[in-house]
């Protein structure tokens, strides 16, 4: 890319840009939207090392999720009760973004609610019930909901799980297409004029007093009044010291079973397993906490360990009674950015040079308002 270039092809695709965004994934797509919204006549240039954008947003559960009770337990301890708040307020905010900008036929946005599943070692003798009410209380001031978590034990014995000790429900959580979602974005943003070109790597960053150059991994310069990089997992490759810390999440998914009876997005083990019906099979993802370390990685492959460990906990605890072992149809891997605060990082890196990543494993709801914030930065 830029050599070898001719007339026209530099006059479409290099020259005159005002921003290119390096990463053509949920955070890179929003923030288009959001700045083609803001202003129109922006030439924006979106550029992907993958020729499908390859790191999380087309690899993942398709969750559109504000947080299972004890993720906000958890986060109260560590973030404090503002952080927690803002966190549970911007992907709520999110997923009703979502939903306005799309017809939940064109994503297959399904409402059919979250669900998290405490298991018995894992209770803890908590009063479940009181910790709702409270949570509730609390989340009432960012929400407008009253009742955002309810107990629902009742339907353990019908979903049929083994070794679960209490089923919270929240009604306000939905599940999605994420490659349909990233394709309708992407079509979105293209009609609006935003270029996109894929299979372009950037090297590295150099930002001047004018313009920023984005010198890529072929040898060729691409010049920009402004950049924005949401490239996530993958950003320490483009600022070795940044508190960003990939993380890979792996996810299996069964042969269809004929009448399952699972239906929404359901999190275990404070959100280190998750699955969901899909069509009529169960897909499933998560153990990163069973092994760290190999777990911390860029490489976008599965592992036997983490596979083998996720079959467990699907035919133990999921469909423990069913009279036949599902067959695993497929599984892949995805990659997520982690560091030692859960929050994004939006920030104006270098001068004219903007971060939008770091979106410990919650983009698809925090994209739109990530875009947003972005948007909101510069011009
Ligand atoms: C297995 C798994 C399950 C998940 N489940 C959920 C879920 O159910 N709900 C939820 O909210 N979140 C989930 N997530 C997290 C969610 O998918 C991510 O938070 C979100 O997709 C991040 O979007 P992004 O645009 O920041 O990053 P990405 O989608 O990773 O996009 C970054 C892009 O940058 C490109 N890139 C990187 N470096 C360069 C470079 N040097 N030059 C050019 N291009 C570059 C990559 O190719 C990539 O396409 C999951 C993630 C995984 C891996």
């Amino acid at each position: 890319m830029t050599t070898n270039l001719s007339y026209w092809e530099k006059d479409v695709y290099v020259n005159n840009l005002d921003v290119v965004i390096v990463g053509i994934g949920f955070v890179g797509l929003w923030t288009a939207l959001a700045l083609k919204n803001k202003h129109p006549k922006l030439k924006i240039l979106m550029v992907d090392q993958g020729v499908v954008p390859t790191g999380a947003s087309t690899k993942n559960a398709g969750f559109a999720c504000f947080g299972s009770i004890t993720e906000q337990l958890e986060n109260l301890k560590t973030l404090g009760e503002e952080k927690t708040l803002e966190f549970v307020k911007n992907r709520y905010q999110g997923i009703e973004t979502i939903k306005k900008t799309f017809n939940p036929k064109q994503i297959d946005y399904f409402n059919y609610g979250g669900y998290e599943i405490i298991l018995n070692d894992h209770s803890q003798n908590r009063n479940w019930l009181q910790e709702v009410t409270t949570i509730n209380s609390l989340l009432s001031q960012v929400l407008p909901l009253k009742n955002t978590y309810q107990l629902k034990n009742s339907k353990i014995k019908q979903f049929g799980f083994k070794n679960v000790n209490q089923l919270v429900f929240t009604p306000s959580e939905g599940q999605l297409h994420s490659g349909k979602l990233l394709l309708a974005l992407k079509n979105k943003v293209e009609n609006l004029g935003v270029l996109c070109l894929q299979n372009i790597s950037v090297d590295h960053v150099v930002s001047k007093r004018q313009a920023v150059d984005l010198c890529l991994k072929n040898g060729g310069i691409l010049k920009a009044a402004h950049v924005v990089i949401c490239t996530n997992a993958f950003t320490k490759s483009l600022f070795p010291k940044i508190d960003v810390i990939p993380a890979r999440g792996q996810i299996l998914l069964t042969e269809p079973i004929p009448n399952l009876k699972l239906k929404g997005c359901f999190h275990a083990e404070a959100g280190y397993y998750y699955f969901r019906n899909l069509d009529n099979r169960i897909l499933l993802g998560g153990a990163r906490h069973k092994s760290f370390t190999s777990e911390t990685t860029t490489t976008i492959e599965t592992t036997t360990f983490i596979q083998n460990d996720l079959k467990k906990f699907l035919y133990d605890i999921i469909i423990p009674d069913l009279k036949f072992k599902p067959k695993i149809h497929q599984s892949w891997a995805g990659i997520m950015a982690m560091g030692s605060e859960k929050t994004p990082l939006i920030q104006e890196i270098k001068p004219r040079v903007y971060t939008a990543v770091r979106m410990s494993g919650m983009g698809v709801a925090l994209a739109p308002v990530v875009g947003e914030k972005i948007a909101n930065m510069f011009f």
